[in-house]
């Protein structure tokens, strides 16, 4: 498994699962549309993937993403049905130890894409990676600082505070390169400063859309999370990055998708569909 971009290898690296409500994330979808894709269970919550990449070339370890982690109680964990391994042990799986891992990207913290960053030691909580840099967009982080009442419950200051502790927290401002060839890209939509990661291949671009774009089933633009904090603004950035898509052949990768790690898309007249489905 894995595919090559150029100088890189990407993996899919799967931290579990989560059930969020239906509704919620469908946004102003009604119900009879997306469960024929997404069936709902008897509290009316879908399964979605938490799926972060690894990125290796030119000596660089890089890991997009580290799902939920498993600081959370079991209240929280029944709540958000949350059944999640540490990224760690994850990684270990794939053969990668978690010091040979140079950077983590953290697309923006809610606690299902960021949660697996620290973990609990002894009676204190440390980075996950001792040797990573973490990187984060500048304006996500102040504004998990002072989170809106609307999106409180999503930032949890154990995820990220411990990073700022031993110093490997690192705070970007817009687009940044991590190495040639690989982007951080941002999009506020979903909140503020939320980043995702573009790989520039020779033949063809590899982009984690994470939150812009969670699922397959997100594909058409109405379809937006109710999470979102600006949803029209999310329509706008996914158009640009869905028309460049369809255009080019890049891949797409979806965090959340239960099914299906990637996929190159065309678009039909004003619809975007699968083209071919790509293991990572
Ligand atoms: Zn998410």
């Amino acid at each position: 498994m894995g595919l090559k971009i150029g100088d890189f290898d990407v993996r899919s690296a799967m931290f579990g699962t989560l059930t969020l409500d239906g509704g919620a994330m469908f946004g102003v979808v009604p119900k009879v549309l997306w469960e024929k894709t997404n069936p709902a269970d008897e509290r009316n919550r879908i399964t979605l993937a938490t799926r972060g990449i690894v990125v290796r070339g030119r000596g660089l370890t890089i890991l997009v993403d580290v799902g939920s982690g498993d600081k959370g109680s079991a209240k929280f964990n029944d709540i958000y049905g949350i059944d999640a391994k540490r990224p760690d042990t994850v990684l270990q799986a794939m053969g990668i130890e978690p010091d040979e891992v140079t950077h983590v990207v953290i697309s923006h913290l809610h606690f299902d894409h960021c949660g697996g960053s620290t973990m609990v030691q002894g009676d204190t909580v440390v980075p996950t990676f001792p040797k990573a840099r973490y990187l984060i967009q500048k304006r996500q982080y102040a504004h998990a600082m002072h989170p809106t009442p609307r999106d409180r419950a999503s930032f949890m200051p154990a995820n990220y505070e411990p990073l700022e502790a031993t110093g490997q927290l690192e705070l970007v401002d817009g687009v940044v390169e991590i190495t040639k060839d690989v982007s951080l890209i941002v999009s506020d939509g979903h909140t503020v400063g939320q980043q995702m990661l573009r790989i520039h291949g020779p033949e063809r671009d590899l982009i984690y859309l994470a939150d812009l774009v969670p699922t397959v089933s997100h594909l058409p633009i109405p379809y937006v999370m109710a999470y979102d904090m600006y949803p029209v603004t999310t329509m706008e950035e996914k158009q640009i990055i869905l028309d460049d898509a369809a255009e080019n052949g890049h891949i797409l990768v979806f965090e959340h998708d239960p099914f299906h790690a990637a996929a190159i898309i065309t678009k039909e007249g004003r619809n975007y569909k699968v083209k071919e489905f790509v293991d990572l």
